[in-house]
């Protein structure tokens, strides 16, 4: 099927299990595609735009609700929908970082933070996160004294990611916030990992924002994402415009700098709202979602050689495992070198490993059914008895 100039309709999700670290979560639902369909059209969400003429004051179709039923879901008492993640991580930079002022990352944390700080001209200081990948109240802790001595003055912000995206290991955001706050740091959770996927309270936490990203974890489609916060930071970051012009003296009311006024739009906003029930749903379910995991990675283990990075057990379904000991073994020799293990993955209906790589690789089994999950674990059992690799007990 084609879409026209030379597009092909994309059926990765339809064809296969799709097991790509990023893309698991961001599957979407049916209603979301309906969604996008009946929405395609550039301001079609502005059709009943009424004053004060801001999107997330919309109720037809309902986006006000919806901006209230996401900030209560996420524990915070306001929220806005943004263009992904990294979107709200430059709307927070922006609002609390100076040039020169030093923040708080991790030795984890995703570029797009690190960009977010330098774009608001500010010093990236990492928490180091400990052997097991793990970034600790402890850690944190001596990062900001460190960063007190060093800068005279304690960090403006921290970017505490609450499952990183290298290993998929959950931090404790609520000990790291405690200590941050404690300094007078605020804090922000980055839960592109895991809002929409397992359940995230910001105030239980005691985070002063809670990010998500629609497109990775909220079955939703690109690019989406949500800032949610507190009464008080909401002042802060969603704070009114105050520009007037010289000539006209217009000014614009309640439209927020932060967002440019107005974010997301027609599909993208529709497709969150649409997905948004079963999101909801889902995250009640994390545990099943740890069972798949499980018996894929027992499989991968039972391979010998073959070594886990993340935690373990698993806490969240993205898995970073080391089969240089195994898979790597197989590839040296191999006439199609490393691309031998995507290439019979997809051969066996399983897309998402990163062709060619076969010693370090993330893989995230969210969204997998029992059923697939016990054929994902066979698959890899067999890729590894087809090429002649000892199975243990
Ligand atoms: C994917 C990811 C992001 C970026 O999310 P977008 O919604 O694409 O901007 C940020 N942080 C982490 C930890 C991620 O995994």
């Amino acid at each position: 099927m084609k879409c026209g100039a030379g597009i092909e309709a994309r059926q990765v999700n339809e064809l296969f299990i799709n097991v790509d670290p990023i893309q698991a979560g961001g599957r979407l639902t049916g209603d979301a595609i309906k969604a996008i369909i009946a929405y395609g059209d550039g301001y079609s969400v502005c059709d009943n735009c009424r004053k004060p003429n801001r999107l997330d004051c919309i109720s037809k179709p309902p986006i006000a609700e919806f901006h209230k039923d996401v900030a209560a879901w996420l524990g915070m008492d306001a929220a806005r929908m943004m263009p992904g993640a990294r979107r709200a991580f430059q709307a927070v930079a922006h609002t609390y970082v100076n040039k020169g002022d030093p923040v708080l990352l991790t030795s984890l944390s995703h570029y797009t933070e690190f960009l977010a700080v330098e774009e608001a001209g500010g010093v990236a200081c990492e928490i180091p996160a400990d052997a097991g990948h793990i970034v600790t109240p402890e850690a944190t802790v001596a990062k900001i004294d460190e960063v007190k001595k060093k800068f005279g003055k304690a960090p403006v912000l921290a970017f505490i990611d609450h499952v990183d995206y290298q290993c998929g290991n959950l931090h404790d955001v609520t000990g790291i916030a405690k200590v941050a706050r404690e300094n007078d740091v605020p804090v922000l959770c980055n839960g592109a990992y895991t809002v929409g996927i397992l359940p995230v309270d910001g105030k239980a936490m005691g985070v002063d924002f809670v990010v998500g990203s629609g497109h990775k974890s909220m079955a939703s489609p690109a690019p989406s994402g949500v800032l949610a916060t507190t009464a008080e930071r909401a002042k802060e970051v969603f704070r009114t415009t105050t520009i007037e012009g010289d000539v006209t003296k217009r000014r614009f009311g309640v439209k927020e700098p932060e967002l440019m006024g107005c974010t997301l739009m027609g599909a993208t906003l529709v497709g969150m709202m649409a997905s948004f029930p079963h999101v909801k749903e889902r995250v009640k379910h994390f545990d099943r979602e740890l069972e798949n995991n499980k018996i894929v990675m027992e499989a991968l283990l039972s391979i010998d050689g073959t070594k886990i990075l993340s935690e373990y057990p698993r806490k969240h379904t993205l898995t970073r495992v080391d089969t240089t000991g195994s898979f790597d073994r197989i590839a040296e020799t191999h006439k199609k070198k490393g691309f031998f293990l995507s290439s019979a993955l997809n051969d066996k209906g399983i897309f998402g490993l990163i062709p060619g790589a076969t010693r370090v690789w993330k893989f995230n089994t969210y969204g997998t059914t029992r059923k697939q999950a016990r054929y994902l674990a066979d698959a890899f059992v067999a890729v590894a008895q087809e090429n002649g690799m000892k199975i243990g007990a």
